[in-house]
């Protein structure tokens, strides 16, 4: 069997990777490269041709994981894409929307590169690919074997976003484990991730393998203390998030602080079109909660509290201008590359009044990544705007495991002749965690590079 990295080797972006045996080649993912241009430039490029590829294993709906489906499918897939149903929605949304923000973008790059003398770019995909690719999804849930050109594979719960899975692979008599992306425990609304049968081959993630999150507790604490602080100074709360997730996680949180007494009466706004879609999925999928969230969802709505507000229209997004103090807003993207929280930053960011909360991720060259490493000044829509207001990353909220996490995970994959391939991280991440894992496992893990081919006998 041979592996070919087609994406997040050593990045945590453009998770794809190409299965060979000697019977049929499928992808466990097919994620687009996100952040930076020189690897959003990579998108176009595969080390195979898409009409050869017989299937997908889809892990969950992130777009680093599933963005480029569409891109396969104008290229010429014809096979299933399996997923748990929950990922399928999830994922149906995620692409939608990636079509219309790359569509919109590309506008605007295209104008700029015209009048630079540039050559014009052209999209990766569109909305109608999109919809291509939604034949092909097929739905199979957790726990059950399915067989497919003698392949056969079982997904467990990852405990990552709503309805994520890691899976299991019976190929050609070895046993291989694609831990998707692994979830960090106590999370207020899914389940922990599962552990995990042993496996003669392992490909783990290690987005956080260098470092410790803060307990969830301790998180909320921190981010209560911060909301209150705000408000007390007149101020109002920005909290750039993933629209899948973290959203929910916040709404939920504030619920709870609002049932508790703890919330002072305040505005809150979910300015997301995708984050409030997405927040309706939760519903449509009860299976994938936390069983005592789902108690709590067979008697109450589980994000709704009075002082919420979805703004789903552009109109209703501008009219949270108006308002002066005590609010939260709650907007995408999580990375502040684009969506309408570069409204709310060049509209709150300057004001020392006013603090960002920063609950996720912020990759290498984004400018959420430049706020929390202490700029003075960001770049919005061509705007240099100074950062005054507090500045908060509290990092409990992740959706990743950390270090402790990932090794717990590893004890139970992993045999003493287990192959291990680090994925889903960055170069310098992998390199700090490889010693950890040599001595706790006596394992060497590969570290494969971008498009590299790895054979496993
Ligand atoms: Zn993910």
């Amino acid at each position: 069997m041979k592996i070919t990295f087609n994406g997040a080797a050593q990045v945590v972006t453009g998770s794809c990777h190409l299965i060979e045996t000697g019977r049929t080649k499928f992808l466990l993912d097919c994620g687009m490269f996100q952040g930076k241009e020189e690897l959003e430039d990579l998108n176009p490029k595969f080390t195979f041709d898409p009409r050869e590829i017989d299937f997908v294993i889809l892990s969950h709906g992130h777009l680093d994981h599933c963005g480029r489906l569409p891109y396969l499918v104008k290229r010429g897939f014809r096979g299933k894409i399996f997923a748990t149903p929950g990922t399928i929605d999830i994922s149906r949304l995620i692409l939608m929307d990636s079509a219309q923000v790359q569509e919109e973008h590309l506008k605007t790059e295209n104008r700029k590169r015209l009048r630079e003398g540039k050559e014009l770019k052209e999209l990766l995909y569109t909305l109608d690919d999109v919809f291509d690719t939604f034949d092909h999804f097929r739905p199979v849930g957790y726990y059950q074997w399915y067989e497919v050109n003698g392949i056969r594979f079982k997904f467990y719960n990852a405990g990552h976003i709503l309805c994520s899975e890691f899976v299991e692979l019976e190929i050609e008599g070895k046993r291989l484990i694609f831990s998707g992306d692994i979830g960090n425990h106590g999370k207020p609304l899914i389940r922990d991730p599962e552990k995990p049968p042993k496996g003669d081959i392992v490909l783990i993630e290690t987005t956080y393998a260098n470092r410790r999150h803060r307990s969830f507790e301790d998180s909320v604490k921190e981010f209560k203390e911060a909301i209150l602080k705000t408000f007390e100074r007149g101020g109002v709360v920005l909290i750039p998030t993933f629209a899948l997730e973290r959203a929910q996680d916040i709404l939920y949180i504030l619920r709870k602080m609002y049932d508790d007494g703890e919330l002072p009466e305040c505005k809150v706004f979910l300015d997301s079109p995708l984050a409030i879609s997405i927040t309706q999925t939760f519903r449509r999928h009860p299976e994938c909660l936390e069983e005592e969230v789902l108690k709590e969802f067979k008697r109450r709505d589980l994000f709704s509290f009075p002082y919420l507000k979805f703004t789903r229209t552009v109109r209703e997004s501008m009219k949270i201008n108006d308002v002066k103090e005590r609010a939260i807003i709650i907007a995408g993207n999580g990375m502040c590359t684009g969506g309408r929280i570069l409204h709310h930053l060049k509209h709150r960011l300057w004001d020392e009044k006013n603090t960002i909360i920063f609950v996720g991720f912020q990759a290498e060259g984004t400018t959420g990544r430049k706020i929390i490493e202490g700029a003075k000044k960001v770049k919005v829509f061509n705007e240099l705007i100074a950062v005054k207001s507090e500045v908060y990353t509290i990092n409990g909220f992740s959706s990743h495991a950390d270090q402790l996490q990932i090794v717990e995970w590893l004890e139970g994959a992993l045999k003493p002749d287990s192959k291990l391939v680090f994925v889903h991280g960055e170069a310098s991440v992998m390199k700090k965690f490889k010693p950890i894992v040599e001595e706790k496992f006596g394992v060497e893990p590969i570290i494969p590079e971008l498009y590299q081919t790895v054979e496993f006998h």
